[in-house]
Protein backbone atom coordinates (compact mmCIF):
# COMPACT_ATOMS: atom_id res chain seq x y z
CA UNK A 1 0.00 0.00 0.00
CA UNK A 2 1.86 3.18 -1.14
CA UNK A 3 0.96 6.40 -2.76
CA UNK A 4 3.25 8.93 -4.15
CA UNK A 5 2.51 12.44 -5.45
CA UNK A 6 3.59 13.20 -9.48
CA UNK A 7 6.54 15.68 -9.40
CA UNK A 8 5.89 18.88 -8.16
CA UNK A 9 2.37 18.34 -6.93
CA UNK A 10 2.96 18.70 -3.31
CA UNK A 11 4.87 21.97 -3.77
CA UNK A 12 1.92 23.40 -5.66
CA UNK A 13 -0.70 22.50 -3.51
CA UNK A 14 1.29 24.76 -1.30
CA UNK A 15 1.42 27.38 -3.10
CA UNK A 16 -2.53 27.01 -3.84
CA UNK A 17 -2.89 27.19 0.38
CA UNK A 18 -1.43 30.77 0.50
CA UNK A 19 -4.22 31.75 -1.76
CA UNK A 20 -7.02 32.30 0.01
CA UNK A 21 -9.46 29.36 -1.38
CA UNK A 22 -10.67 26.44 0.16
CA UNK A 23 -8.94 23.37 -0.68
CA UNK A 24 -10.62 20.22 -1.57
CA UNK A 25 -10.20 16.68 -2.93
CA UNK A 26 -12.77 14.61 -4.95
CA UNK A 27 -11.79 11.91 -6.14
CA UNK A 28 -12.61 7.84 -7.41
CA UNK A 29 -11.54 5.01 -5.45
CA UNK A 30 -12.54 1.96 -7.03
CA UNK A 31 -10.11 -0.11 -5.89
CA UNK A 32 -11.86 -0.64 -2.84
CA UNK A 33 -14.86 -2.31 -4.18
CA UNK A 34 -11.81 -4.48 -6.43
CA UNK A 35 -10.82 -5.22 -3.15
CA UNK A 36 -7.25 -3.75 -3.65
CA UNK A 37 -7.72 -1.53 -0.41
CA UNK A 38 -10.10 -1.75 2.44
CA UNK A 39 -11.98 1.82 3.82
CA UNK A 40 -9.43 1.76 6.38
CA UNK A 41 -6.34 1.52 4.28
CA UNK A 42 -7.68 4.28 2.19
CA UNK A 43 -8.34 6.38 5.09
CA UNK A 44 -4.61 5.95 5.82
CA UNK A 45 -3.25 6.83 2.80
CA UNK A 46 -5.96 9.77 2.70
CA UNK A 47 -3.97 10.56 5.98
CA UNK A 48 -0.76 10.38 4.90
CA UNK A 49 -1.11 12.28 1.86
CA UNK A 50 -2.86 15.12 3.93
CA UNK A 51 0.38 15.00 6.46
CA UNK A 52 3.24 15.31 3.32
CA UNK A 53 0.82 18.41 2.21
CA UNK A 54 0.46 19.37 5.23
CA UNK A 55 4.28 19.50 6.31
CA UNK A 56 5.11 21.23 3.27
CA UNK A 57 2.57 24.16 4.65
CA UNK A 58 -0.25 23.30 2.11
CA UNK A 59 -3.78 22.19 3.51
CA UNK A 60 -7.11 20.50 2.47
CA UNK A 61 -10.14 21.73 3.77
CA UNK A 62 -11.90 18.36 2.72
CA UNK A 63 -12.25 15.31 1.07
CA UNK A 64 -14.80 12.76 -0.77
CA UNK A 65 -14.26 9.89 -2.47
CA UNK A 66 -16.80 7.38 -3.94
CA UNK A 67 -15.62 3.92 -3.18
CA UNK A 68 -18.17 1.83 -5.65
CA UNK A 69 -17.65 0.65 -9.21
CA UNK A 70 -18.93 1.78 -12.18
CA UNK A 71 -21.37 -1.40 -12.66
CA UNK A 72 -22.63 -0.06 -9.31
CA UNK A 73 -24.43 2.64 -10.83
CA UNK A 74 -23.98 4.69 -7.56
CA UNK A 75 -25.03 8.33 -7.62
CA UNK A 76 -21.45 9.58 -6.13
CA UNK A 77 -18.97 8.63 -8.73
CA UNK A 78 -17.34 11.32 -10.77
CA UNK A 79 -18.75 12.25 -13.66
CA UNK A 80 -21.89 12.69 -11.12
CA UNK A 81 -21.22 16.07 -9.48
CA UNK A 82 -22.86 15.05 -6.34
CA UNK A 83 -19.67 14.68 -4.32
CA UNK A 84 -19.02 18.70 -5.43
CA UNK A 85 -22.75 19.49 -4.41
CA UNK A 86 -22.03 17.86 -1.12
CA UNK A 87 -18.90 19.98 -0.29
CA UNK A 88 -20.52 23.16 -1.53
CA UNK A 89 -23.40 22.56 0.43
CA UNK A 90 -21.43 22.00 3.60
CA UNK A 91 -19.05 24.22 3.72
CA UNK A 92 -21.32 26.95 2.24
CA UNK A 93 -19.67 27.85 -1.17
CA UNK A 94 -20.72 28.53 -4.50
CA UNK A 95 -19.59 26.33 -7.45
CA UNK A 96 -19.99 29.18 -10.04
CA UNK A 97 -17.06 30.41 -7.93
CA UNK A 98 -15.30 27.50 -7.65
CA UNK A 99 -12.77 25.89 -10.00
CA UNK A 100 -12.40 22.48 -10.60
CA UNK A 101 -8.57 20.84 -11.10
CA UNK A 102 -8.32 17.48 -13.05
CA UNK A 103 -6.57 15.03 -15.67
CA UNK A 104 -9.66 12.95 -16.56
CA UNK A 105 -12.93 12.89 -18.63
CA UNK A 106 -14.56 11.98 -16.27
CA UNK A 107 -13.54 15.03 -13.80
CA UNK A 108 -13.89 17.61 -16.38
CA UNK A 109 -17.73 16.27 -16.76
CA UNK A 110 -18.65 16.29 -13.04
CA UNK A 111 -17.07 20.09 -12.68
CA UNK A 112 -19.10 20.66 -16.10
CA UNK A 113 -22.21 19.39 -14.27
CA UNK A 114 -21.61 21.36 -11.16
CA UNK A 115 -21.10 24.98 -12.96
CA UNK A 116 -17.72 25.34 -12.01
CA UNK A 117 -15.01 26.43 -14.06
CA UNK A 118 -12.41 23.98 -15.03
CA UNK A 119 -9.24 23.49 -15.73
CA UNK A 120 -7.67 20.20 -17.49
CA UNK A 121 -3.67 19.00 -16.59
CA UNK A 122 -2.26 17.38 -19.37
CA UNK A 123 -0.81 14.74 -16.42
CA UNK A 124 -1.69 11.40 -16.10
CA UNK A 125 -4.78 10.75 -18.36
CA UNK A 126 -4.70 14.22 -19.13
CA UNK A 127 -3.42 14.00 -22.96
CA UNK A 128 -6.07 11.52 -23.53
CA UNK A 129 -8.75 13.44 -22.06
CA UNK A 130 -7.77 16.12 -23.90
CA UNK A 131 -8.06 14.92 -27.41
CA UNK A 132 -11.28 13.11 -25.92
CA UNK A 133 -12.91 16.47 -24.82
CA UNK A 134 -12.59 17.88 -28.58
CA UNK A 135 -14.10 14.58 -30.37
CA UNK A 136 -16.93 15.18 -28.08
CA UNK A 137 -16.52 19.16 -28.32
CA UNK A 138 -17.25 19.60 -24.79
CA UNK A 139 -15.46 22.95 -23.69
CA UNK A 140 -13.42 23.31 -20.54
CA UNK A 141 -12.10 26.91 -19.79
CA UNK A 142 -8.41 26.45 -19.53
CA UNK A 143 -5.71 23.09 -20.45
CA UNK A 144 -2.24 23.76 -18.72
CA UNK A 145 0.60 21.25 -18.40
CA UNK A 146 1.05 21.12 -14.66
CA UNK A 147 -0.58 21.31 -11.59
CA UNK A 148 1.56 24.26 -11.13
CA UNK A 149 0.51 26.08 -13.86
CA UNK A 150 -3.36 25.48 -12.77
CA UNK A 151 -2.36 26.89 -9.82
CA UNK A 152 -0.93 30.00 -11.23
CA UNK A 153 -4.38 30.67 -12.95
CA UNK A 154 -6.30 30.33 -9.85
CA UNK A 155 -4.19 32.55 -8.57
CA UNK A 156 -5.17 35.18 -11.29
CA UNK A 157 -8.81 34.21 -11.24
CA UNK A 158 -8.64 35.15 -6.95
CA UNK A 159 -6.97 38.34 -7.71
CA UNK A 160 -8.91 39.40 -10.48
CA UNK A 161 -12.18 38.70 -8.26
CA UNK A 162 -10.19 40.95 -5.29
CA UNK A 163 -10.03 43.69 -8.00
CA UNK A 164 -13.95 43.46 -8.47
CA UNK A 165 -13.32 42.30 -12.00
CA UNK A 166 -16.47 40.03 -12.14
CA UNK A 167 -17.37 36.96 -13.27
CA UNK A 168 -16.06 37.65 -16.48
CA UNK A 169 -12.84 37.16 -16.61
CA UNK A 170 -12.41 39.43 -19.97
CA UNK A 171 -13.38 42.09 -17.70
CA UNK A 172 -10.10 42.51 -16.09
CA UNK A 173 -7.79 41.34 -19.59
ZN1 LIG B 1 -20.09 6.05 -5.57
Amino acid sequence: MDFKFIPGALESLASLASLPVKVFIVTNQSAIYRGLLTAGDLEHIHGMMEFEIVSIGGRIDGLKYCPHMPRDKCKCRKPSSLLFEELAREHAIDLDRSINIGDSMRDMEAGIKAGMKNILVRTGQGKLAETELVHQNIKVDYVVDNLKEAVEIVSKIVNEEKRGCGNSLEDCQ
